[in-house]
């Protein structure tokens, strides 16, 4: 049994799907908590890691669109962790990776309760994985840039807008999560930039999920391809001449 302290919150990389690629701390952590507060993109064969008495809240819905705020996210760990529990904040891939990790620790150190991260594997290794290609190769490709294709500046006017155009000329791979719906708009931006056409694309979607599925297409012809192929989120895009 696993002497994980109560009153304590635990923010865990529940990595991209497949159990096997949990890390051991995570799994010691998760088969001890008494509420598990889980992201929609974590694989229920993990949550089956649970205490059977354990509480397991999810905080949204696949693809409807109904999840719950940041700030009820943060209060709901916070009443949580105050009343005593054991509370594990279960994140899809790596939580220092497009996870909301600081404003849930901003929340957590105001609050005055103690946390501990956990990492995970993070979804681009895993499509590289899945894939068969490394994202990164000292003769092709020495640099890689994780990206978010999500416009966040289109909904909070705050928020600082990413120039696309920009990683045209990057010298190494790129990689976009959460870029399906928005592959027009990136896909455009990066041509305008000077990237070549014929540049390689490999689409990993639902990666290490039975449902994966793997597509290969150029950026001249990623956004027909997407629709084509139907391919809906969850999926990582690689983008770049490294296989
Ligand atoms: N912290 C997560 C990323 C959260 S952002 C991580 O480290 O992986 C959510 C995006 O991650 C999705 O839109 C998708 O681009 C990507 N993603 C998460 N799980 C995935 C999976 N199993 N297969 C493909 N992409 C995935």
């Amino acid at each position: 049994m696993c002497d994980i302290q109560k009153g304590f919150v635990y923010l865990v990389g529940a990595g991209p799907g497949d159990p096997d690629l949990l890390t051991v701390r995570a799994l010691r952590y998760i088969s001890a908590a008494d509420l598990i507060l889980y992201d929609y993109l974590v694989d229920v064969r993990i949550l089956s890691f649970a205490r059977v008495d354990a509480e397991l809240v999810s905080l949204g819905e696949p693809y409807t669109g109904r999840k719950l705020k940041q700030d009820e996210v943060n209060e709901r760990m916070i009443i949580a962790a105050n009343s005593g529990r054991k509370v594990v904040r279960l994140k899809g891939g790596d939580p220092h990776i497009f996870g909301r990790l600081n404003e849930e620790i901003d929340a957590l150190t105001n609050a005055k309760i103690q946390y501990e991260i956990v990492p995970g594997i993070t979804s681009a290794s895993a499509a590289a994985w899945c894939a068969g290609v490394s994202l990164t190769d000292r003769r092709k490709s020495s640099a890689v840039a994780l990206i978010t294709g999500h416009l966040s500046h289109e909904h909070d006017p705050t928020l600082p807008a990413l120039d696309f155009k920009k990683f045209a000329s990057f010298q190494g791979t790129l990689i976009f999560y959460m870029g399906v719906v928005t592959v027009k708009h990136w896909s455009n931006a990066l041509l305008e930039g000077g990237m070549p056409k014929n540049t390689n694309i490999i689409i990993v979607q639902n990666a290490t999920m039975k449902n994966q599925k793997i597509t290969k297409t150029t950026l001249i012809n990623v956004e027909q391809k997407i629709k084509d192929e139907n391919i809906k989120s969850p999926a990582i895009i690689i983008i770049g001449n490294i296989s």
